[in-house]
């Protein structure tokens, strides 16, 4: 089977010939239709030897949905060979009590695995097959079209996992930014309008990042310049914003967050963009701030999240493209020319 290799440290991707792996005791074996392409396999290429636990070789891809190809020994109980899922993604341990309940997310023994899950560390779903260590990490999608249920297994659970962190400050008559408006800023824009009175204010530099987020129901699209905080003041009365969710994680979203945020309000970090934050009391940040710093979601939000999106209420921008482009779609999310998520689609 074709397979997007990262071979070492530098390297760009290489698309690798590989045996079709077959499943061990517990295993399942997945064929792939589809993988999102996360900026996080950006921070992956271009991360130093010895900054991420992972080592290469492993196929990338942590965005995966397909249809169970076959069950290793012990694997029933869960999805049937036939059904189509998606893979939940933070692969943890397995035996902590935090993977017990489902949060493979915060895995206890997250530092000692040496990766993070499918893509980031393990063979991921850049690839026709996908083994998948676990039938609990598999959940069921129904007739959900490929390319809308990849994405929403790191694109829409770090979302809804990140907006689930700030709900408490989300209610009537609030307002919640989210700043960058790309693969997953543009669905937390809409699990916001979905799930929170929330009015939801979107920031980006990109015009068409800005388009984006008035489509997916943003009630004001702002651009990311100097003005951007007096925009934000003025569109909250002057009270500032009651959330703020970072999607970019850099510098200048950081400092736009100090700044435009309320006292008593909520800071998601969820990109990772390189910005650092000092904190201290006092500080810079208002009185009564609370940060949070998400990683992913549990196997409980994924459902949710997949729920919601086949109720209609969630619809994933995509752009397709067969496997062999994947070096392509690498190269433009780089230059920022990716409208809302990359899916690698692969023959059926
Ligand atoms: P993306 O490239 O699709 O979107 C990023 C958006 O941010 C783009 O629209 C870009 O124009 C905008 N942006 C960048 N710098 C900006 C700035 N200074 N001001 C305003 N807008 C800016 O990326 P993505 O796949 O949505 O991922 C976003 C970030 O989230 C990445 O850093 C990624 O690694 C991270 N991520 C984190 C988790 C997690 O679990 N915490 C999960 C997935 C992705
Ligand atoms: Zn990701
Ligand atoms: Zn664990």
């Amino acid at each position: 089977m074709k397979a997007l290799r990262l071979k070492d440290w530098g390297q760009e991707p290489e698309l690798t010939d590989l045996d079709r792996p077959v499943p061990g005791p517990g295993e399942v074996l997945v064929r792939v239709e589809a993988a999102g392409l996360c900026h996080s396999d950006l921070h992956v290429l271009d991360a130093a030897p010895g900054a991420l636990p992972y080592r290469p070789p492993f196929t990338l891809g942590h965005e995966i949905a397909g249809r169970v190809a076959a069950l290793g020994p012990g694997a029933d109980g869960g999805p049937r060979p036939g059904e189509r899922v998606v893979v939940y993604g933070p692969w943890g341990c397995g035996s902590c009590t935090r993977c017990a309940a489902g949060q493979d997310n915060h895995c206890d023994r997250r530092d000692t695995l040496g990766w993070h899950g499918a893509g980031l560390g393990r063979d991921g779903g850049m690839a026709e097959y996908i083994l998948v260590p676990a039938a609990r990490h598999l959940v069921p999608i129904g007739d959900l079209p490929a390319d809308q249920a990849a994405p929403l297994s790191d694109a829409g659970l770090t979302s809804y996992h990140a907006v689930a962190g700030v709900r408490q400050a989300l209610g009537e008559g609030s307002t919640a930014v989210v700043l960058g408006v790309g693969g997953l800023g543009h669905l937390a824009v809409q699990i916001l309008r979905a799930t929170t009175p929330s009015r939801v204010l979107a920031v980006d530099l990109r015009p068409e990042a800005l388009a984006l987020a008035t489509r997916s129901g943003a009630h004001q699209s702002i651009p990311m310049d100097a003005d951007t905080a007096a925009a934000l003041r003025k569109a909250t009365g002057g009270v500032g914003v009651d959330a703020v969710l970072d999607f970019a994680g850099a510098q200048p979203t950081l400092d736009l967050a100090t700044e435009v945020l309320r006292p008593g309000g909520e800071l998601a970090i969820v990109g990772s963009g390189g910005g650092q934050l000092t904190v201290r009391k006092p500080g810079f940040l208002p009185p009564g701030v609370r940060l949070s710093l998400p990683f992913w979601g549990t196997r409980q939000e994924l459902t949710e999240v997949i729920a919601l999106a086949r109720s209609g209420a969630l619809r994933v921008e995509t752009e397709q493209l067969p496997l062999p482009s994947a070096p392509d779609a690498v190269d433009r999310l780089r230059r920022g020319r990716i409208r809302g998520r990359a899916v690698l689609v692969m023959p059926t």
